[in-house]
């Protein structure tokens, strides 16, 4: 099979575009600062967070068990301490006594991860929040709208324009603060480096390969060249924390491209009910973000053996399905010591069952006809 659909990643908004949305979706409870990444929002998060306690050495943060290594690197830019927290069975989402469990006097906030378009439950989390006097970040790098737009119950929330995200900029991102809490941030935040936007030449050039590079037959030869390491979970330090003054009419374009876009996952739903019978569940939520178009369509497989044989027959007939991080945070490479070594059962099941299919603008009904066949056909012997 020659040719490679992808795994995620969508087209960049044309800058000179003239965008139709005039007001960002968080304009009534929030107030945005761009940064140069969602890594970099969520530092300053975390930052925020340990300015509103009196020093505590290292502050704690809860995060999911299971998520993206950035939430790490966040926490310790700020010399902070990550908690993990178990998952509530086959979901992305905490468990909340897990979460109250991990509490201490040294905690100062929890991050409400989103995963694969599925919000956190921000209403529990909220509600925790208030009753132990923690900070509450929402994290939408992987769901757009942030569900606190819906109802203002994260304290800060986090979004990212990177290249695998819901709106790709190929790189940047937004901290967004409650109105009510602006004006004691400002401080913090600015003590932060700002940087100018740069959509110039190169940026453009840049726009221009990824699209090229982005089909499925370019793809297919990208993918092989190893130093390019295309789909690993790798762990990052948090680099330049800084603030960038990006053009808000580029940030609605982006929205703009994001909202047009064709949605995937009712292919999926349909093509990959017949799936259920043999045990396997698609990720379920709720939230601002669920109707809308996804970054990947995220599947939990019946065991480790039948995942890992899906998504390598998936990937031997052209189709980029992932296991996505692999591992739940505490055992990806290079996070070992900096997690602790706390045992969670929900969250490693989790992650050995997990598949994420494509969900992006180039999947086409074919595709996921093709995907339900490979799977359907692991049944037919
Ligand atoms: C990608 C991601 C980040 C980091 O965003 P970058 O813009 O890549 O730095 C943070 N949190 C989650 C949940 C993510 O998926």
């Amino acid at each position: 099979m020659l040719g490679k659909l992808r795994p995620v990643g969508s087209r960049i908004p044309n800058p000179d575009a003239v965008s139709t949305t005039e007001k960002f979706p968080w304009h009534r409870d929030y107030r945005a600062e761009f940064t140069s990444s969602g890594t970099a929002a969520l530092a300053m998060a975390i930052s925020l967070a340990v300015s509103r306690k009196a020093a505590i050495s290292p502050p704690e943060v809860i995060i999911p068990a299971y998520g993206c290594p950035d939430l790490v690197a966040a926490i310790v830019a700020n010399g902070g301490k990550p908690v993990l927290a178990d998952l509530i069975p086959d979901t992305g989402v905490m468990d909340e006594s897990q979460v109250r469990g991990a509490v201490t006097s040294q905690t100062v906030a929890v991050v409400a991860a989103g995963l694969l378009g599925f919000p956190e439950r921000l209403e529990v989390l909220a509600k925790i929040c208030n009753d132990l006097e923690l900070f509450l970040i929402e994290d939408s790098a992987q769901c757009f709208p942030p569900a606190s737009t819906e109802n203002p119950w994260a304290d800060a929330v986090v979004v990212s324009f990177g290249r695998g995200k819901p709106i790709n900029l190929m790189g940047g991102g937004a901290l967004l603060v409650r109105v009510e809490l602006e004006k004691d941030a400002r401080d913090v935040i600015e003590r932060f480096p700002l940087l100018k936007a740069k959509a110039g030449v190169i940026w453009r050039l840049k726009r221009r390969l990824f699209h090229l590079l982005m089909a499925r037959y370019p793809f297919f030869v990208l993918e092989k060249l190893p130093f390019l390491n295309i789909g690993d979970t790798k762990y990052q330090e948090c680099s330049a924390i800084c603030r960038v003054a990006m053009s808000e009419l580029m940030v609605l374009a982006g929205i703009d491209d994001f909202f047009s876009r064709p949605l995937t996952y009712p292919l999926y739903d349909r093509e990959l009910k017949p799936l259920e019978q043999f045990g396997w569940k698609k990720l379920e939520g709720e939230g601002a973000s669920v109707q809308n178009p996804r970054i990947r369509y995220g599947l939990l497989a019946p065991t480790e053996d039948v995942r890992d044989q899906a998504c390598r027959a998936l990937n031997s007939s052209g189709i980029g399905a992932s296991r996505f991080y692999g591992q739940t945070l505490a055992k990806i490479e290079g996070l070992q010591d900096l997690c602790g070594s706390g045992y969670f059962p929900v969250a490693e099941d989790f992650a050995s069952r997990l598949l994420t299919l494509p969900c992006h603008e180039d999947v086409k009904a074919d595709d996921v006809a093709l995907v339900a066949r490979i799977l359907l056909g692991l049944y037919e012997n």
